[in-house]
């Protein structure tokens, strides 16, 4: 059924489709609010669970009300209500469960729209939006939230099984090099492939799904990628050999900072766009602490760790010789009922004097907060491309997907953090944070400052409540 979008003197409806996780969120709300800037009519399909989230804990309506054309509709996630969401979920329930739910959903949001949709920018992993799309006739460009160079991996993938390269024979062969992915030769190693990439079995069907639907994004009318040519050209590159319309819009956190501070004099923590109830008392406590004396350490929106693991990280903070801000989110500790919680209380009282640990953090503000110097990081692409811009060297403990190829281009490429590799223990955790935040404090400060000045350098934000940027006031120490 082709929908009539004949001469139309309205603008151009735009409808965002995130997929429902908070990173995909976070920067596809962003495209969608840039996109309102600019002029066009939007929709922002969210998940019914993730939108009850992002009002209960956001001041989003009266934020989006500016924008006369903007609304927000909600579509089922296909999961059951009480599903945790949490772990890793996502990728084990997604074909069978979520998909032919969300794409009759949004069948149904299409086919009723007023005025018509004129261009779907739909998440890259749902791929069946391309489907719906070509059904009903209308545009659609992908938008990939992960990283370029992971978008480039997950592409590679059926070309490195078919070098023989994959499967990883083994904890010896894990540093070992892959030679099949274009551009990225001379320092991709089996470890920085995505954890699904160890299983011996290459038939695997997560395998599977993440390359059909890496290799579909790229049959919509184009590609967004979140990053700037400054910082990932080489890869753009290669990719534009398989798609030629690969647009690199991003940081689109930054550009979203830039347009609301000279439109509305507004800063990145005048709206926040969380599914968990942001603790700024972070701040009030940062303000105390000397410049550059912190570690932040956050590790997003879906790892978990095992108790275990908690108390090898706390470990080391309190034996290192910096002080840390530590965000442990709700559920995000493995054990046994009620165990993770109350560990987290006892730490929280045993390190008043070293250390702050909230639930979440408003982590743009965090990072660009003077106090903090370093951020001990999972490598989430939103995280990353928020600490480069932020000029914040990291600490790199990857998990899964993007995650441990981000970690090896921030650490090898850009030389701007230290990668922990696969092992939590609290000597190791200790050893990184001095070097960071002491022994190797000036080099790793210079590095970060110099990516976030000259690569970043078409973003003219300026914080208001800072006054200038923290790269500028790095570079001017
Ligand atoms: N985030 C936040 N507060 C926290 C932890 C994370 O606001 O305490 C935000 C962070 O700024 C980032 C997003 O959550 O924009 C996490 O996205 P990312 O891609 O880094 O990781 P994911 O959650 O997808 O693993």
């Amino acid at each position: 059924m082709e929908q009539d979008r004949s001469s139309q003197s309205r603008p151009p409806h735009v409808l965002v489709f995130p997929l429902p996780i908070q990173g995909h969120i976070n920067s596809m709300i962003k495209l969608a609010e840039l996109l309102a800037i600019a002029g066009f009519k939007l929709t922002f399909l969210n998940s019914h669970h993730n939108h009850e989230r992002l009002v209960k804990f956001n001041n989003i309506a009266a934020h989006f009300e500016r924008y006369s054309g903007f609304q927000f509709k909600t579509i089922t996630d296909g999961l059951p209500l009480d599903h945790p969401r949490s772990g890793n979920w996502f990728l084990d329930m997604f074909e069978d469960t979520m998909e032919p739910k969300m794409k009759e959903s949004l069948r149904e949001v299409l086919v009723n729209s007023s005025p018509p949709v004129d261009c779907i920018i739909g998440d890259g992993f749902l791929g069946f939006a391309l489907d719906v799309a070509k059904e009903l006739g209308i545009p659609i460009i992908f938008f990939r939230t992960s990283s370029p160079c992971c978008f480039w991996v997950y592409y590679s993938i059926p070309d490195i099984i078919q070098a023989g390269e994959l499967p990883i024979n083994g904890s010896e062969d894990i540093d070992r090099l892959i030679t099949t992915v274009p551009g990225m030769e001379t320092y991709l190693r089996c470890r920085d492939l995505p954890t699904f990439c160890r299983k011996l079995d290459i038939e695997d069907s997560i395998i599977k799904l993440v390359v059909k639907q890496t290799r579909k994004s790229l049959q919509a009318d184009a590609l967004i990628l979140n990053t700037a040519e400054e910082l990932d050209g080489p890869i753009l590159s290669q990719i534009r050999t398989k798609c030629p319309r690969v647009y690199a819009v991003g940081p689109l956190h930054a550009q979203l900072n830039t347009r609301l501070n000279a439109k509305h004099g507004e800063s990145y923590d005048h709206i926040s766009n969380t599914l968990w109830e942001v603790d700024k008392s972070c701040i009030f406590w940062l303000n105390k602490q000397p410049n550059r004396s912190v570690i932040y350490v956050s590790f997003g929106s879906i790892t978990s760790t095992s108790r275990e693991q908690l108390l090898e990280l706390w470990y080391g903070l309190l034996n290192s010789k910096t002080k840390f801000l530590l965000v442990v989110r709700p559920n995000s500790v493995i054990g046994k009922d009620g165990e993770g919680e109350d560990v987290v209380m006892e730490l929280m009282e045993k390190s008043k004097d070293r250390g702050y640990i909230v639930n979440w953090a408003p982590q743009e503000a965090v990072l660009n907060h003077p106090a903090i110097g370093g951020f001990f990081t999972h490598n989430g692409w939103n995280s990353t491309l928020e600490s480069v811009v932020a000029g914040v060297p990291m600490i790199c403990w990857p998990q899964f997907a993007d995650q441990h190829v981000n970690c090896r281009v921030v650490s090898e490429v850009w030389k701007i953090g230290l990668d922990m590799k696969d092992v939590c223990d609290s000597k190791i955790v200790e050893k990184m944070v001095n070097d960071v935040m002491v022994d190797r404090k000036e080099e790793f400060a210079k590095s970060a400052s110099e990516i976030a000045k000259e690569k970043i350098k078409m973003v003219q934000w300026r914080p208001i409540h800072l006054k200038r940027s923290r790269a500028e006031t790095r570079a001017r120490r």
